[in-house]
């Protein structure tokens, strides 16, 4: 391994644990990792919760103290970004005018949110929120001299309603627009995200479902000012923040000629269509046995999990990526957790104190489990999340019987 080069683009948290992850595993070659933005490494999860209340703090955002890498011998480029790529001679060129040769390359970019496609969508006020520039701005926006502000939410998917929960923590009032029948429609169940939906509205978010944004208003200031819908209404807005899904950063393989199809496609070892270049995180498209076609998962958990998977590739160990996904939201003091995969399942059984906003959804396809989705039962999740990785053969029928224990039933398994 010695006098092998590996470098990593994207400085986030697929790269930046790609790296550590090299070094833990004995990995004694060079490893340079590159970042578009000018922070090292950090997380994005408390960027639309607690760092935007002021309880997260900046240096707590921090993946790893600055002093690692250095330590770790491990090359950390900020804020310069990879423009090219050419494979012939393996070689990235970055916009810094420097070239960087590797014998494996790991693509770790990410993703960036979705523009709203419709006119006044660049208006001054408003906002996507991806990065800490971005929580920073909107952080600032919400304190406003303690004005209370009309916000208004493009989107009723994990970003927006993390946003709306925070924001109305603030005291803002807060509208969301989702074009979709119901909150979450794409990444939970009818009956989770009812729950989410009643709980948000109980705290005084206004949440319009079925409704689309047609165009953005500027006031007197050419700042945006309402959000016109498509049934007419004008909805009014300090501050506009869109949260329509992301598009996964592929540029660079594209242009290098790699397989690509929302996200850069990678085999079951995370191995793109050049063997020399692996691609993980939110920027990759790969076969998933828990979902049984190839997927792209916005987590952290599968940044941090696919970027020991390669980490092992590279040390000479040929595993392939099986791990149960899974991923957290929270949004007042409710803490969702995900484990395996919810979409696509034909029957859902619901366990524990719905009353109490303490509840699991059991989702199952052809009566198997594929994925439990958890609200304030983090005891059911580290369960559920055994169980999928074991395969289980828990039935819809032993969920719904009354007195039904996860914990229980694990007991008697063990
Ligand atoms: C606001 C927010 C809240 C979230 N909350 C949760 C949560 O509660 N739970 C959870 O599991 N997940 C959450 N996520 C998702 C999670 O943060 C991502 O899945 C995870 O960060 C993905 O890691 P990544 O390394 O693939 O991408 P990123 O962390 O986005 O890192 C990619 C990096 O690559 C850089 N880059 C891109 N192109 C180039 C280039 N050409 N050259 C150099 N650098 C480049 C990007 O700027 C970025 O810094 C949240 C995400 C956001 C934005």
């Amino acid at each position: 391994m010695a006098g092998r080069s590996v470098v990593i683009i994207g400085a986030g948290q697929a790269g930046s644990d790609t790296a550590a992850a090299l070094r833990a595993q004995g990995f004694t070659g060079s490893i340079t990792l590159v970042g578009d933005e000018r922070h090292p490494p950090y997380q994005r999860p408390p960027l639309s919760k607690g760092y935007l209340t002021g309880a997260t703090l900046r240096e707590d955002l921090l993946l790893r103290p600055e002093t690692f890498y250095p330590a770790q011998d491990i090359e950390l480029l900020c804020g310069d970004e990879a423009v090219g790529l050419d494979r012939e001679i393996r070689s990235v060129t970055l916009r810094s005018g420097r070239e960087l040769r590797y014998d494996t390359l790991v693509l770790a970019t990410g993703a960036r949110p979705r523009r709203l496609p419709v006119p006044g969508a660049d208006l001054p006020g408003v906002l996507t929120l991806r990065g800490a520039d971005d929580s920073d701005t909107l952080r600032a926006r919400l304190a406003d001299g303690g004005r209370t502000l009309d916000l208004a939410v493009v989107g009723a998917g994990f970003i927006g309603l993390e946003l709306a929960a925070t924001a109305r923590k603030l005291g803002h009032r807060v509208t969301v627009v989702e074009a979709l029948p119901r909150a979450l429609q794409r990444a939970l169940s009818p009956e989770m995200s009812a729950h989410l939906s009643t709980e948000h509205q109980r705290r005084g978010v206004r949440l319009l479902l079925r409704r689309e944004v047609t165009e953005l208003l500027a006031g007197a200031t050419g700042e945006v000012r309402a959000l016109r819908l498509n049934d007419g209404e004008l909805v009014p807005a300090d501050l506009v923040v869109v949260g329509i899904g992301v598009l996964p950063n592929v540029d660079l393989a594209v242009g290098a000629g790699l397989a690509v199809g929302d996200g850069i496609l990678v085999d079951e070892h995370l191995r793109t269509s050049d063997p020399d270049i692996h691609a993980i995180g939110d920027c990759a498209r790969f076969p998933s046995p828990h979902a049984g076609r190839p997927v792209r998962l916005e987590s952290v958990q599968n940044a941090t999990d696919q970027a020991r998977t390669v980490a092992a590739a590279v040390c000479g160990a040929g595993e392939p990526y099986t791990a149960v996904p899974w991923f957290w939201s929270e949004q007042y003091e409710l803490r969702l957790q995900i484990a395996g995969l919810t979409a696509g399942h034909d029957q859902a059984v619901v366990a524990g104190d719905v009353e109490q906003g303490r509840f699991s959804v059991f989702c199952f396809r052809e009566g198997r489990l594929t994925g439990v989705e958890s609200l304030n039962r983090a005891a059911d999740h580290g369960i559920s999340r055994r169980l999928l990785a074991a395969g289980t053969d828990l039935t819809p029928e032993q969920v719904a019987r009354p007195g039904f224990d996860l914990k229980h039933l694990a007991r008697q398994a063990t």
